[in-house]
């Protein structure tokens, strides 16, 4: 017998433009080799022996708005289950139009994820994007007149040349906006993207010596986490609120350690005992290398990915025992706290979370 509970992922890592700040693997990629893509893509499917009936569909790149709707319609035909509960897209500003609004609704598609980070013009160009506030607000109409009003908007607190003033325009157009779901990222630099190497050059670029502080950047999270519960869009994950009934079920699945499966360069799977990762890039994916499987650890992986829910994790005996030492530790410093049963982050521990992570993955 089929069971509906698990998740599918569609990797695409084509990209209009890198963006300054970005280490995926993804990449400004020939229209000929994005097809090639494509089509190894809907080999891997074609081959895929499905033990259970996808529940929901995540396409991430990369930016696979930009995928070509052929492409698109052969990939989707190919994943069992629909109407899927859930089937989200990541869209990029700019790539919106009102063909492919309705194509992607044809083709099962219910949930669009844009990638904002910004309203501000400055901080936009500085990431190498190119769309404006005004865009977005007229691609949401397009998006909503096509039926599809399950809107995700992305937002980065930490940009380059972003005061508090500033912040606080990017979230008056969430209010403005409307949208059921917000996802708040705090920049992390890494040192391999544009950014990250010109800040360890001493540069100017990409406006490296305008960054935020941590502070700063831990403050514009906080305002953030103030402003949209004002608007009753709710913390349900360190980066991710929504209103309810709105959180991503797809994205609940990784912090609740359900099975899901990947396709496509980079993408991971699991299958409730062990990870799957396909090969890293486009070149190696298309070659046909591989994938890399190892035994998951649970009891560490609990803590890892599931504290990350405002929920908190309901720790199996053996678990309170194997990790004691840094529960008792973030209990008495106040950044978890516990009822006896669930065990979660405290505000501070949320700011904080890196550290309390790393204790049990070390552990
Ligand atoms: S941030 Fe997103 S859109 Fe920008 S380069 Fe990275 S994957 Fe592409």
């Amino acid at each position: 017998m089929m069971v509906r509970v698990a998740g599918v992922y569609l990797s695409y890592p084509f990209c209009a433009q890198k963006c300054t700040y970005c280490n995926f693997v993804s990449g400004v990629g020939r229209a000929e080799e994005a097809h090639q893509y494509a089509s190894a893509l809907e080999r891997e499917l074609h081959n895929h022996k499905w033990q259970w009936t996808p529940e929901t569909i995540y396409l991430g790149g990369g930016t696979p708005s930009t995928m070509p709707l052929d492409d698109l319609g052969s990939l989707l035909s190919l994943i069992p289950g629909r109407p899927w509960q859930e089937a989200t897209i990541e869209a990029a500003p700019g790539t919106i139009t009102p063909e492919r609004a309705r194509a992607w609704a044809d083709h099962g598609i219910t949930r669009v994820s844009l990638g904002v980070q910004s309203f501000i013009e400055t901080e936009i160009r500085r990431t190498g994007r190119k769309h404006t506030a005004l865009m977005v607000e007229h691609e949401i109409g397009i998006l909503r007149a096509c039926g599809l009003t399950n809107i995700n908007i992305d937002l980065i607190a930490g940009l380059s040349g972003q005061t508090e003033a500033r912040w606080c325009e990017s979230l008056d157009w969430i209010a403005r906006l409307d949208p059921p779901h917000v996802s708040v990222y705090m920049l992390e630099i890494d040192e391999d993207s544009r950014l990250g190497k010109e800040i360890l050059l001493g540069g100017v670029r990409y406006g490296a010596t305008d960054v935020p502080g941590e502070e700063q950047i831990a403050r514009f999270y906080e305002i953030a986490v103030e402003r949209l519960d004002d608007l009753e869009i709710r913390r349900y994950e360190i980066s991710n609120f929504a209103r309810p009934g709105f959180e991503s079920r797809h994205n609940l699945k990784y912090w609740k350690l359900e099975p899901y499966a990947g396709f496509g360069a980079d993408a991971h799977s699991f299958n409730g005992a062990a990870r799957r990762q396909n090969p890293e890039t486009v070149r190696e994916y298309l070659e046909g290398r591989p994938a890399e499987c190892t035994a998951a650890n649970i009891a560490e992986e609990r803590f890892f990915v599931g504290l990350r829910l405002s929920d908190g994790i309901q720790p199996q005996p053996d678990e309170w025992r194997l990790h004691q030492k840094g529960i008792h530790r973030f209990l008495d410093d106040g950044l978890l706290e516990t009822d006896g049963v669930t065990l979660r982050l405290t505000p501070r521990g949320v700011l904080l979370s890196n550290e309390v992570f790393q204790e049990f993955l070390l552990s």
